[in-house]
């Protein structure tokens, strides 16, 4: 009887002061309702009768798409008080998820420890630095396999230190996606979207938002993006046949998977910033490739595809942005 007293009254809750602290918070009202924007002079060879769009990513306070997703772990994760005071945030990532957990973090007082590969872009590397994350550098070639292994290895030896927020088995990843990028392209397409493509990292984003979709229309069309081959430069996205699956991935989700090579993403980053002012990173070039692939092949239809984030980030990759 004592004991079960005692079960009760010390199980941890969330305070409505914690509550109404993270409900609050100026940065979240600026997370999502990103713009959706009209892909207008790379769309030759395709019918006046398709459109295609990308929802603009970059505009959330992270710079990325990685903001809905990281502020819904961390958001479930308190109220869940599996993340409790005193514990640090523990993840791997490519360098946006850190991006979008370190500003988060910062705002909510909650530390933040990455593991990432060594090989990500410098300006990843600052960015995390100057928002005061910890980074655990992990073997370039392993790539986002080798940082998964590496957090998964420090959250088993300090459970007690660290809060794993596992973004690639985590359901409040894509469930982020499903409550806001899915509503949004409905509301912004009024409800005209046929076809939805997205690049594969975590698959949060084309998970969410398919499911999201296809309960609004069973009709609509998935398209996944993904490197085509094991080795590539599509930073973010994953070559799902030879990599560890993501728990939250569903094969089954896409209708079809487009192959997208490093050289045809870098040859799209350049036209969406000479031809459309679309200054984007690597992975929206891959999107961008598979959207307009598809559109081609269609006789009519509205194709929305996401732009993860901006170029800033992959400013001193020369080869990008090379001029032609
Ligand atoms: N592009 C970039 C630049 C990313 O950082 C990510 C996330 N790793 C993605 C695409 C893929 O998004 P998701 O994890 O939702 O599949």
């Amino acid at each position: 009887m004592t004991s079960k007293v005692n079960t009760i009254t010390t199980k941890p809750t969330v305070s409505a002061h914690q509550e109404s602290e993270v409900e609050g918070m100026a940065l979240l009202k600026a997370v999502g309702n990103t713009p959706l924007l009209p892909l207008r002079r790379v769309t030759k060879n395709i019918s006046p009768d398709v459109k295609v769009y990308a929802k603009a990513e970059w505009f959330n306070p992270g710079g990325s798409v990685k903001d809905r997703p990281a502020f819904n772990i961390i958001r479930s994760a308190l109220y869940e008080c599996r993340l409790l005071p005193g514990m640090r945030l523990l993840d791997s990532t490519s360098g946006n998820m850190g991006i979008a957990y370190a500003t988060f973090g910062a705002a909510l007082d909650i530390n933040v420890t990455l593991a990432m590969p060594e090989n990500a872009s410098p300006e990843r590397v600052s960015i995390l630095r100057a928002l005061g994350a910890e980074v655990v550098f992990t073997d370039p070639l392993e790539g986002s396999d080798g940082a998964i292994l590496v957090a998964r290895q420090m959250a088993k030896e300090q459970p007690d230190l660290y809060f794993y927020a596992n973004q690639y088995d985590n359901p409040a990843n894509w469930q982020a996606h499903y409550n806001s990028t899915g509503p949004e392209i409905v509301e912004q397409t009024q409800g005209a979207v046929t076809h939805f493509v997205a690049g594969l990292g975590t698959s949060g984003t084309l998970t969410g938002v398919s499911r999201y979709l296809r309960e609004y229309n069973p009709e609509v069309e998935i398209v996944a993006a993904q490197p085509d081959a094991a080795f590539h430069g599509l930073e973010g996205l994953k070559h799902m046949p030879t990599a560890i699956q993501p728990a939250i991935y569903d094969p089954k989700i896409p209708d079809r998977i487009a192959e997208v090579t490093t050289e045809a993403a870098h040859e799209m980053v350049r036209k969406l910033a000479r031809q459309e002012g679309y200054f984007v990173g690597i992975s929206s070039g891959a999107a961008a490739v598979a959207a307009l692939q598809l559109a081609a092949e269609l006789e009519s239809g509205v194709v929305v595809t996401a732009f993860p984030d901006a170029g800033y980030k992959y400013l001193s990759d020369d080869a990008l942005w090379e001029t032609r």
